[in-house]
């Protein structure tokens, strides 16, 4: 270890690495993913273990915990993560486990439960659209883009897209997005949920449903989000 002296600012103490550190510890984790299993956690071993045999052909790979029942997923060879994306979606006994690349000035805290990656299929996308930034057009009106599947990518199968698209909790889910076009008519977009996960709307989380949430009294009914009202006073 080394001493590095720190600047003091206000009796604020700022600690400022230089780039080429920060560049070193990143290289650790490029081409990584994160992971989480989506509504049910799991042993750390049994996930190791199942992922290692399941993943076999793409290497070695080494899970690190993070918190909240995040991991990432790191692999010997590196460009191994994308192709293991693109090769999605996946489980664990039927639980969904989400995926998400590693990205630099990501910190653990950002791990939120109120955002997820999900595959939708698109049904008549125009041949056109069909270059990552046509897919990447129509999937920014659903969510965050994050990548598209081999068969997509090849064009083989022009009947329907498979696209990898980062949801927020308060999405609307919607199942049609119009696509204006420079040359023909608009077109509506059909989309598919492969899989919709279990959203709580009392926490705002893609994690459990409504009606299995912690927060929600013995009777079943929800409590109520914590806004204050006047209290009633006829009932005072
Ligand atoms: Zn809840």
């Amino acid at each position: 270890m080394k001493y590095f002296p720190p600047e003091i600012v206000n009796r604020e103490i700022f600690i400022k690495p230089p780039i080429k550190v920060v560049d070193m510890g990143a290289k650790i984790w490029d081409g990584a993913l994160i992971g989480y299993l989506v509504g049910k956690s799991l042993p750390f071993g049994a996930v190791e273990t199942n992922l290692e045999k399941k993943w076999q052909k793409y290497g070695k790979i080494n899970i690190h915990t993070l918190d909240k029942g995040f991991f990432i997923l790191k692999f010997e060879d590196s460009s191994m993560g994308a192709i293991i994306m693109e090769e999605g979606p996946w489980d664990l006994w039927g639980i969904h486990l989400a995926l998400r690349k590693w990205e630099r000035g990501l910190v653990p805290c950002c791990f939120c439960l109120d955002r997820v990656p999900i595959w939708l299929k698109k049904f008549n996308v125009p041949t056109e659209s069909w270059t990552r930034d046509g897919m990447s057009y129509i999937a920014n009106g659903l969510g965050t883009p994050i990548c598209i599947d081999s068969s997509t990518k090849s064009k083989s199968k022009l009947n329907f897209a498979r696209i990898c698209v980062e949801i927020a909790v308060n999405s609307s889910f919607p199942l049609v997005v119009k696509l204006i076009r420079p040359y023909g008519t608009p077109v509506s977009v059909h989309i598919e949920h492969t899989w919709k996960p279990p959203i709580c709307d009392v926490c705002k989380v893609f994690n459990h449903p409504t009606r299995s949430c912690r927060k929600s009294n013995d009777s079943g009914r929800l409590l109520k989000p914590k806004i204050s009202k006047p209290a009633n006073k006829a009932d005072g």
